[in-house]
């Protein structure tokens, strides 16, 4: 359990500067795998209590959030995550416990690779080199193609407690009908805006980055879920 004090002391650090989060200056500190997954949990509760508040403000308006449990239309998108957050899903996953959760998901996950394909890398190049345009239509072939995340077993999201900020921040009121790579119309689904959870979305996004760029000379700031966790479950064991 990281010493919550210089967890909060890295968190003010690496929201100090801007360059953390581009890349453009080295983080000083060594920030480890146990503080990069607190880092990711506090945020993730953080987020969860705004997305709470989110239905609160739907209902209020007499608006209703569709999503449920085995409502699964979204989980067929090209989920991307950050370092932290997939070394979250990794540390659940390597819990005993979780055993035979891990054993579905790595079970799952080559016939899940062949068919995606280099789109997950692609797609990663593509977002991390600014090419908007590009990211989208890669997205949007992979959402077509209605290949359902590799953690999807049986209909339910088998890593639920530990899933993405945006997995928690999809939804979509009244009807999952949109919630598809070709909606009615045209038209994606209807969602409630809360700029607490949306300026909370963007600060999270921040403090990963600068997590990853602490953590990683690699340029990529986001990774397809599934890749990036199969990596970290099935990289050598460190010395
Ligand atoms: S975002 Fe759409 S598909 Fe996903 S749970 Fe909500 S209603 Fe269902
Ligand atoms: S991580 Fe869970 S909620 Fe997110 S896309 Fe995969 S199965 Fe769905």
């Amino acid at each position: 359990m990281p010493d919550p004090e210089r967890l909060s002391r890295l968190v003010n650090e690496l929201s100090s500067d801007p360059r953390y989060v581009s890349g453009q200056k080295r983080f000083p500190l060594a920030v480890s795998d146990g503080e990069a997954v607190a880092i990711a949990e506090a945020l993730s509760e953080e987020f969860e209590e705004g997305v709470t508040q989110r239905a609160a403000q739907a209902a209020r308006q007499g608006l209703s959030i569709h999503c449920h449990a085995g409502c699964t239309a979204c989980c067929n998108v090209l989920v991307s995550c950050y370092l932290p957050e997939s070394l979250r899903i990794a540390a659940f996953l390597n819990q005993p416990e979780q055993a035979e959760v891990k054993a579905a998901f790595l079970a799952a996950y080559p016939a899940w690779k062949q068919r995606a394909g280099s789109a997950p890398e692609q797609a990663m190049t593509a977002f991390a080199s600014g090419q908007q345009a590009t990211y989208d239509a890669i997205h949007l072939a992979h959402f077509r193609q209605a290949l359902p995340c590799a953690f999807l077993a049986d209909g339910r999201c088998s890593i639920y407690p530990v899933r993405p900020l945006g997995c928690r921040n999809a939804h979509a009121l009244d009807t999952a009908e949109h919630c598809v790579a070709d909606p009615p119309g045209g038209k994606p689904p209807q969602a409630v805006e809360l700029i607490p959870v949306s300026r909370l979305l963007q600060r999270a996004t921040q403090l990963f980055h600068a997590v990853h760029n602490a953590k990683s000379r690699e340029r990529h700031g986001q990774k397809s879920v599934c890749v990036a966790v199969y990596e970290l479950l099935t990289r050598p064991p460190r010395r």
